[in-house]
């Protein structure tokens, strides 16, 4: 199963799409924490893509593209993954598309978690006070939001004109929000 996780910073995309992962042994590949991982890591790649992440702007589309070019071959790939966090523009899903196709691959849906902006901006500063991630600030929070509106929200037409998308609402405990997605995936 190939799936794609959608939805705005803060909707809870990272975690349901653990849960569901587990659930069908497919590994879960999320670009921001390969982001982080190489921030954290100090590698070329992590420098050239910390400022844009601590800016809450996008990572170039070549670096991420890459990213999950090399990712999806590896083995344990091979049954399916989710894809959580990307792509996260037009170009990306354009690259992902030829990549797939070149792989003899495609995806089977692409999940979208709806949840409105008031909420959003109260889970992320919630969370920033539990966890402290550098991009968890208020004003960085509503750079991320509005560069979500403006480059990633276009992708729900995009994926719905393709005819996989599935909306989720992304309001209501953790355990619905599971629920409701087990549900869209039977
Ligand atoms: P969130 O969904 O909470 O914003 P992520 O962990 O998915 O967090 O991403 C954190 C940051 O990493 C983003 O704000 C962005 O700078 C960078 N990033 C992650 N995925 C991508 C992507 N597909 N394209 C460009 N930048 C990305």
């Amino acid at each position: 199963m190939k799936l794609l996780f959608m939805g705005p910073p803060g909707a809870g995309k990272g975690t349901q799409a653990e849960i569901i992962c587990k659930e069908h042994s497919i590994p879960q590949i999320s670009t921001g924490e390969i982001l982080r991982a190489a921030v954290k890591n100090g590698t070329e790649m992590g420098k050239k893509a910390s400022e844009a992440m601590n800016a809450g702007q996008l990572v170039p589309d070549e670096v991420v593209i890459g990213i999950v070019r090399d990712r999806i071959q590896e083995p344990d790939a091979k049954n399916g993954y989710i894809l959580d966090g990307f792509p996260r523009t037009i170009e990306q899903a354009d690259a992902l598309g030829k990549m797939l196709e070149g792989m003899g691959q495609k995806l089977d849906v692409a999940l979208n978690l709806d949840v409105p902006d008031d909420e959003l901006v109260k889970r992320l500063l919630e969370r920033a006070q539990k966890d402290g991630r550098a991009d968890d600030t208020e004003p960085v929070i509503k750079n991320r939001l509005k560069t979500y509106n403006d480059q990633t929200a276009p992708l729900i037409d995009y994926y719905q004109k393709k005819g996989i998308l599935k909306p989720i609402d992304g309001l209501g405990s953790m355990a619905e929000i599971t629920d409701r997605i087990r549900k869209a995936l039977a």
